[in-house]
């Protein structure tokens, strides 16, 4: 089995431990981030290292290593295990304390890097597209946990994604509470119409996916128009094209949601294209584990 870092040393992943006492075990009170490694390359670790430590910053979780330390960390992570593609999941919770809400009675933060073998999603997935239903539940609100937080507190997600397994889906779409489309369980969304490409602001209650924002990048080199917007069922319904992003997905391709057939009922032009030119930047926008 591998190693894996915890609280500064690394440790055979069968034997490796946190306390019960540690409020993220208790509370869910922390936050994470799951990264990839291509061929190598630790995709955007920069971003989702500032993503993690302004997450931090907005539960006021003072990450006991520097970001520049915490970098170090993870690519030691992936070395040890002698991995060159790799799925890599960084906790920090807010450590041992006792069996009080109080978070000030936790003195030290736990922090955890594990990077193991990814279990890719089938290739038949992007090359057929996903079916997806909408969950009946809704993306917690901003004005109570903000979905730009990637908080240990995931039973939101969780539920819903119960909601599809349980359907013979493997993903639901979460609504916020005003009923526009946020996000699905563990991805962003986007949707082509008439040649534009349209995804919700993260203040719809959604998370400021990493994977969307190169997506972003990859529609404006290409002139695709691309735009921000809040929009309902009924424009994904009747959208011409449907994808998925996020770091375990990549970028996938939706052919039906809620029994009503996206365009042709095949992966569109634009989401071929796109996801064509996502796979090439995957091993250049990144941090290299080994020289
Ligand atoms: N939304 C949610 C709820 C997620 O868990 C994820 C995965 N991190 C995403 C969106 C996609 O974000 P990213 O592209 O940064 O992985």
């Amino acid at each position: 089995m591998g190693l894996v870092y915890v609280n500064g040393e690394f440790v055979d992943s069968e034997k490796a431990s946190v306390s019960v006492f540690d409020h993220g075990y208790l509370y869910g009170d922390g936050i994470f981030e799951g990264i990839r490694a291509y061929d190598g390359v630790i995709f955007k670790l920069d971003e989702h290292l500032k993503r993690l430590y302004s997450m931090a910053k907005a539960i006021l979780l003072d990450i006991p290593i520097t970001m520049g330390e915490m970098k170090e960390k993870v690519i030691e992570t992936v070395r040890i295990n002698n991995l060159r593609d790799a799925y890599i999941r960084l906790v920090v919770s807010r450590g041992k304390g006792d069996l009080g809400l109080d978070p000030y009675k936790c003195p030290k933060p736990t922090v955890v890097i594990i990077a193991d073998k990814i279990a890719l999603y089938p290739e038949s997935m992007y090359q057929n597209g996903l079916k997806i239903i909408t969950s009946t539940y809704r993306r917690n609100s901003i004005q109570t946990l903000d979905p730009q937080i990637k908080s240990l507190n995931y039973l939101n997600n969780i539920l819903a994604k119960i909601e599809a397994v349980k359907a013979g889906y493997p993903e639901a779409l979460i609504l916020n509470q005003e009923g526009y489309v946020a996000e699905c369980t563990g991805d962003n969304i986007f949707i082509v119409s008439n040649g534009t490409l349209y995804s919700p602001p993260s203040a719809v209650g959604a998370l400021g996916g990493i994977t969307r924002a190169t997506i972003i990048d990859i529609a404006k080199q290409l002139g695709i128009p691309f735009e921000e917007k809040y929009f309902s069922l009924f424009n994904v319904y009747t959208a011409d094209e449907c994808f998925l992003t996020g770091t375990a997905a990549e970028a996938v391709p939706v052919v039906e949601v809620d029994h009503r057939v996206i365009g042709d009922g095949k992966p569109g032009p634009i989401t071929k294209k796109i996801i064509e030119e996502f796979r090439k930047l995957t091993t250049v926008l990144g941090t290299k584990v080994y020289e």
